[in-house]
């Protein structure tokens, strides 16, 4: 029976306790997480969100009702227990911050009884994740996951006092607004007092942002919830928070330094981890050259090695033919996996096509200097010479190579360096290796809609030196963006802003965007810059990701309380679920029948 807590008042959590209250007078409340019972004696570890305490119920201290009371408790149950705090009577368990105490219970109180729960709330338990989100409340309670939780709260608080600090100022940007540019599709929610027009839920406050540069709060910071329908990918949700800032009157410089402080600022806080300032920058290009991706990862070399001057006159029309049609032949040395057998080369051949490789061409080094490999036929033994000696080739290294247009083989041996990395144990969750990208090209083409898109989004500036090929070579127009790496994450992104009416007609013009289009979708920030528009920049960290890499997990599931799933369904409240009509109706919706059960209706 469940008993209420009137007249008694917690006064400590259970690893506040500790052997400076022996003798003390304490009333402690939490979870059971287990009993044991040793002859006249009960031990219950009690558990909240600080950890463990160990209550001892003595049927001569606290009587028989108590103590048969305390016979009935079961995992998960909730208790009060006034009592002493006794130096341990057993074993000292140096595993527990409390390990050397107990407390002696003089009263108990049963607040609420417990279901056996479908998984024990221990950490690291390997339930199924569909479980663990199903009854997400129980998979909260594991101390695990209540660390990351807690964790993810001290980033918050640390961020906004560091960032108040810095004359920072909070401010709260609709969420019911319209599109905003960062390119993926909106959520959209219906409005009932205009039927047939919607509100997009923004996916970034990018453009309020901008606009209260425009009205001079000169400092802007926000932690936001946006909203991006993209597809199904295994670690997206289509809610995720941004750490959101913009600044007046800077430029890049700006932002990064304050940005490496902030990084310094939490690591230390929070992980007690000394990121060494300057944080080291590198070029988009520079990235691209050295390790095939925009967010590298630091942690271990395994550089990639452009290759292509050494093959362009040899016999091998794979590698031929990528130089022919403008792409390169490019290669990674994965050191001391030469005796990697037929069957994992196989599998690594098979990783790449997953990155749009046409196939993987190698060279095992073998011990008597040798090579074994699948191409050397249709090579000369100069060529492959030199190859080897081009990727620091010795004796047991496994070199690899890609040929194919600059950005498949980018892409592929990007992807392979971060494979073959885990594979071989080089990523330590303990090192922490930061990376500034900068100078991100201005536009991607897009084959689909056969036109250049915005790299980051259409506010971006352009290099000052890049200006003028705006019109002639948007290919070769480098942007003042900037993104923050961390691992081979990219934990944060931004730009310096276009502040001048006319590079930015002629942005919208270089993405095919006319004016009035552009009016349409970001009109009200476009006036607001014809009354006065301050230089200005700013940048997004993903707080998802920054507080997992911090926590160490692998998901970001693990670090948001009530995560959604690869579907964007939510498996603890069944959301998106079917509404009545009547809300439709209100709504002026109408659901579109599926073909099918309209056929099947029509027969
Ligand atoms: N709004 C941008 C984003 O979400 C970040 C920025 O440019 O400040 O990526």
């Amino acid at each position: 029976m469940a008993e209420s807590m009137v007249g008694l008042k917690r006064t400590h959590r259970c690893t506040e306790v500790s052997s400076a209250n022996v003798g003390e007078k304490v009333t402690v409340m939490g979870w059971v997480q287990k009993r044991r019972n040793l002859g006249a004696l009960i031990f219950v570890d009690l558990r909240d969100r600080s950890g463990l305490l160990q209550i001892l119920f003595d049927e001569n201290v606290i009587g028989k009702e108590g103590f048969d009371k305390a016979y009935t408790l079961r995992n998960e149950f909730v208790i009060a227990v006034e009592g002493t705090v006794n130096k341990r009577s057993g074993a000292v368990n140096e595993n527990l911050k409390t390990g050397d105490i107990e407390v002696i219970a003089e009263s108990l109180r049963i607040l609420s009884e417990s279901e056996t729960p479908p998984f024990p709330i221990e950490e690291n338990i390997p339930t199924k994740e569909d479980i663990r989100l199903k009854y997400r409340c129980l998979d909260l309670r594991r101390p695990d996951i209540q660390s990351n939780i807690i964790m993810r709260s001290q980033v918050a608080t640390l961020t906004r006092a560091f960032l108040a600090n810095e004359g920072f100022l909070e401010i709260e940007t609709p969420m019911l607004t319209k599109s905003t540019p960062e390119g993926a599709r909106d959520y959209l929610v219906p409005s009932r007092v205009h039927p047939g027009k919607f509100y997009a839920l923004p996916q970034s406050p990018q453009l309020f942002k901008q606009m209260l540069m425009c009205s001079g709060y000169d400092r802007y910071m926000q932690i936001a919830r946006c909203f991006r329908d993209e597809d199904l990918r295994a670690d997206r949700q289509p809610e995720f928070t941004q750490i959101d800032m913009e600044l007046s009157f800077v430029d890049v410089d700006d932002v990064i330094d304050v940005n490496e402080r902030l990084l310094a600022h939490l690591f230390k806080e929070v992980l007690n981890v000394d990121v060494q300032l300057p944080i080291q920058r590198m070029t988009w290009q520079e990235a691209m050259d050295r390790f095939g991706s925009d967010k590298p990862d630091l942690r271990f070399g395994m550089e990639l090695h452009d290759v292509s001057e050494i093959v362009k006159n040899c016999g091998f029309s794979v590698f031929t033919s990528a130089l022919e049609n403008g792409g390169s032949v490019r290669g990674i040395n994965a050191k001391g996996q030469g005796s990697m057998p037929r069957k994992k080369i196989d599998a690594l051949v098979d990783f790449a096509k997953g990155y749009g490789a046409k196939g993987l061409a190698y060279i095992c080094i073998n011990e008597d200097g040798t090579y074994k490999s699948s191409f050397a036929k249709f090579m000369t033994d100069e060529e492959m010479d030199a190859l080897v000696k081009s990727l620091d080739g010795e004796k047991g290294d496994l070199l690899l190579f890609a040929a194919d247009r600059n950005k498949i083989v980018w892409n592929v041996l990007g992807a392979l360096r971060v494979e073959l990395a885990d594979k071989m144990g080089l990523l330590d969750k303990n090192d922490y290796k930061f990376l500034w990208v900068t100078e991100f090209p201005q536009f991607e083409w897009s084959d689909e809609e056969e036109r250049w898109v915005a790299m980051h989004h259409p506010f971006t500036m352009p290099m000052d030196e890049d200006l003028d090929k705006l019109e002639s070579d948007p290919g070769a127009v480098r942007a003042k963006a900037y993104d923050i790496v961390l691992n081979g994450t990219e934990i944060g992104g931004g730009s310096v802003r276009i502040h001048q009416a006319d590079i930015q007609s002629r942005m919208f013009k270089a993405l095919g965007l006319t004016e009035e289009t552009a009016n349409e979708k970001f009109g009200f920030l476009l006036d607001a810059f014809k009354y006065g528009v301050p230089p200005h920049a700013g940048l997004a960290y993903g707080l998802d990701r920054l507080v997992m890499l911090m926590a160490k997990r692998d998901s970001i599931r693990d670090v948001i309380a009530f995560p959604k799933v690869k579907d964007a369904s939510c498996l603890l409240t069944n959301a998106p679920d079917v509404v009545d009509e009547k809300q439709l109706k209100e709504l002026s919706i109408d659901i579109a029948k599926e073909e099918t059960e309209e056929k099947s209706e029509e027969n």
